[in-house]
């Protein structure tokens, strides 16, 4: 395997940003990119910006890097580190992932969407490169299959942990084509560079961590509503008073991304035959009420709490 000199995270979202940190923290250059907007917002508009001008291609990188300032406050955050992260978009920037040693997809939880990207790294795949996905539970085999046997090899799951700077835990999760060396050699690097603790695990939908934190999330919202307990209630005894310095139900809830939640407990839903497991992990109206309103969490200004 490759010796990771510079990596490329497309999706600069919740994960994509807080990764591409912990990356440039650890001395790793970073290449991040996200989608081009489909249209200018009405400020950009009212201040004659045009979709061809370079920093409005970059919006969301480039946001996603202001927003690490903001959310990394001394000592933690470094300038030099912002400057080892360069914005990109995936319309312009694409070939330049061909300079890329590690290639990690954090795009939105949608398989469609992810083997799409998958067949289009392939293009631009220079032989070695690893291409990890932070799929919250996906099946890699399912993505893997968009490739090539070559590429395949080099394809397996680095599920982070939110927020990925802080959280030292990360699933690995190997595909059936994987090669063995990628695997060991993955592990050595989240461990030995990035300090996380390494937890292999099977390519089973949502994996061990999802598999069952999914499903206490939902037992939770099911005896919220039959028994009448409050948000605030549940936060109250499973945070900070028992240990938990802030992983309150609702507030990780809020910080996951309520879209998120949805799309990572539809995944056990559809993709497991047994009707009792199902109904285990069947989304309640009262989320998906939610984000049909817009309310996505922490990134969407309003979830379960306000964000003033
Ligand atoms: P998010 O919604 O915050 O961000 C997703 C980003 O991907 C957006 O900025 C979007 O514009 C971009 N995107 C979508 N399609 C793209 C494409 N084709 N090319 C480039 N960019 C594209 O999502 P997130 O919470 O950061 O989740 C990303 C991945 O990480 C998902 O697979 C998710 O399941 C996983 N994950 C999320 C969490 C969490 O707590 N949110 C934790 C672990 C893993």
């Amino acid at each position: 395997m490759k010796t990771i000199r510079t990596a490329a995270v497309i999706g600069s979202g919740v994960m994509g940003a807080g990764i591409a940190a912990h990356l440039a923290n650890a001395g790793i250059r970073v290449l991040m990119l996200d989608r081009v907007p489909d249209r200018l917002s009405p400020q950009d508009e009212a201040a004659g910006k045009s979709l061809a001008d370079p920093e409005v291609r970059n919006r969301l990188a480039a946001e996603a890097i202001l927003r690490l300032k903001k959310t990394n406050p001394a000592p933690f955050y470094d300038e030099r580190y912002a400057e080892r992260i360069m914005p990109g978009n995936v319309e312009d920037d694409f070939a330049r992932l061909g300079e890329a040693d590690w290639i990690i997809e954090a795009i939105t939880e949608r398989l469609d969407w992810k083997r799409e990207l998958l067949a289009r790294i392939e293009k631009v795949w220079t032989p070695g490169t690893v291409v990890s996905s932070n799929t919250s539970g996906i099946s890699i085999a399912a993505m893997a299959e968009s490739v090539g046997e070559s590429m395949r090899t080099h394809v397996l799951g680095t599920h982070f942990f939110n927020p990925p700077r802080y959280m030292p835990l990360v699933e690995l999760i190997p595909g059936p084509f994987t090669d063995a060396a990628i695997v060991s050699g993955m592990e050595q690097v989240l461990e030995q560079r990035l300090g996380k603790g390494v937890v292999i695990a099977k390519d089973t939908p949502n994996f061990i961590a999802n598999r069952i934190g999914t499903y206490g999330l939902l037992v939770t919202l099911k005896l919220m509503t039959e028994h009448g307990y409050t948000v605030e209630e549940i936060d109250a005894v499973t945070g900070p008073a028992i240990g938990r310095p802030k992983s309150a139900t609702f507030r990780t809830l809020d910080l996951v991304g309520l879209d998120t939640f949805v799309h990572v407990a539809n995944n056990v839903y559809e993709h497991v035959d047994d009707p009792k497991e199902k109904e285990n992990f069947a989304v309640p109206g009262l989320l998906t009420d939610m984000v049909r309103r817009g309310w996505l969490g922490e990134k969407g200004g309003q979830g379960f709490y306000k964000k003033l």
